[in-house]
């Protein structure tokens, strides 16, 4: 990690491929016995060079916008491993995905459904769909990434969803293949999954019977990972993937999933370093050259990550507590409170763990700081897959008007 601090400069997140790798294996073999799809939900880590590794390992990929299907193509993923989700898909979006080929949209609405269908008449083709229902249930998640419940934006009433599909089979661009349904992220319980899993076996049967040929459940992502160490560790993929079974394995459904976060997160760090330490009154601050634009979900999410010395103190060594902070002029640029950690020294290194999911992708540009780059670790070998842009890249993306 030295030497790739030392080549790349801080702050940068680093992905293992063994691990990236191990995760994706991890689910596919979950499923084993039924006919199944990985899609990594890309939005958790959309480098290209992911994408790239995941789709040669045959996941699929769940997009949310036409951005993400593009880069998912340019990875080399194919139109029929691609499912694309969101609330909001534009017209044009559609026409990229259908044009470029599609294994399924998962619709959200009902004004959605009318607007795909103008759509794909237009272009004399049909869109294969599957309708998200939204079961409600309690994904006992952080309140910003629950998505399951009858109050979030997300999907149609699985109560009223049979006279979405009845108004779906009569549509002559759209053909109807399955289910979609996503509870939310980071669940560290398998219960609220068996609930809407169950409730999707249900509406199966009844869709059946109104004649739907129901081929293909998306049950969605939402998989949660544990961010401190000495936490009970959630679920494995391979439980995860017994619930799947138990609930839904009789149907003969081709089953796709989408998680995002356990096949990422653990397969990254975002590594920084000490700028300064700081005494304040009644608490001592460490200030390091990584901030809330590098990495947002302590800010976003009061969220927790594990924050380590690159290199490991020896044991025993003096702890001191801190407040872990970056550079950023907001209150809210704050890491961790009172985070017990070994003495450090000016320049040291530090790494937070598990941060290779909603890290990079939700990285910005705030206070004029470039863009945090991103290197792939593979066996000893390690490559900068983006980087960090130069202060007259930065400058030069905007652009003074003539009159001014
Ligand atoms: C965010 C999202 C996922 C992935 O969630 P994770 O918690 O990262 O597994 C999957 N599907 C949809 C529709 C999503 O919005």
């Amino acid at each position: 990690m030295t030497d790739i601090a030392a080549a790349v400069g801080t702050p940068f997140y680093v992905y293992s491929a063994a691990t990236l790798t191990r995760h994706f294996r991890l689910f596919d073999e979950a499923l084993d016995g039924m006919p199944h799809l990985v899609c990594f939900a890309m939005k958790s880590n959309s480098n290209l060079a992911v994408l790239k590794l995941l789709g040669d390992l045959g996941a699929g990929i769940d997009v949310v916008s036409g951005g993400e299907y593009r880069k998912a193509r340019a990875a080399g993923v194919p139109g029929e491993r691609i499912v694309f989700s969101g609330v909001g898909k534009t017209r044009e979006e559609m026409r990229l995905a259908l044009e470029g080929g599609i294994r399924q949209f998962n619709v959200e609405s009902e004004p959605e459904l009318d607007a795909l269908n103008e759509v794909a008449l237009s272009l004399g083709l049909r869109a294969p769909i599957a309708l998200r229902v939204n079961p409600d249930v309690d994904a006992k998640t952080h309140a910003k990434i629950a998505t399951g419940k009858s109050e979030n934006k997300f999907g149609i009433p699985i109560a009223t969803c049979r006279e979405a599909y009845a108004r779906a089979a009569k549509m002559d661009g759209i053909d109807v293949v399955g289910i979609d349904v996503h509870i939310g992220s980071q669940l560290t319980q398998l219960e609220p999954f068996e609930q809407a899993f169950t409730k999707v076996a249900d509406l199966t049967e009844a869709l059946r019977e109104d004649g739907h040929d129901i081929r293909r459940l998306d049950l969605g992502g939402g998989l949660g990972i544990p961010y401190e160490r000495s936490n009970e560790m959630p679920p494995l993929p391979v439980e995860y993937g017994d619930v799947i079974r138990r609930t839904v394995g009789h149907l003969g459904c081709e089953i796709e999933i989408e998680p995002g976060r356990l096949i990422s997160g653990n397969a990254g760090i975002l590594v920084s370093s000490l700028i300064y330490l700081k005494h304040g009154e009644g608490r001592d601050f460490l200030i390091l050259d990584a901030a809330m634009n590098d990495l947002v979900r302590p800010s976003m999410y009061d969220a927790h990550h594990d924050i380590v010395p690159v290199i490991e103190p020896a044991a025993g060594a003096e702890q001191s507590t801190y407040d872990i902070v970056g550079p950023v002029c907001e209150t809210g640029d704050t890491f961790a409170k009172g985070r017990a950690m070994p003495l450090l020294a000016e320049g040291d290194l530090v790494a937070f763990r598990s941060a290779g999911a909603y890290g990079a992708v939700m990285a910005s540009e705030y206070n004029s700081r470039p863009l945090v780059p991103e290197v792939m670790v593979s066996g000893d070998q390690f490559a900068v897959i983006r980087p960090r842009p130069t202060f007259d890249e930065m400058i030069n993306r905007d652009t003074i008007p003539v009159w001014l």
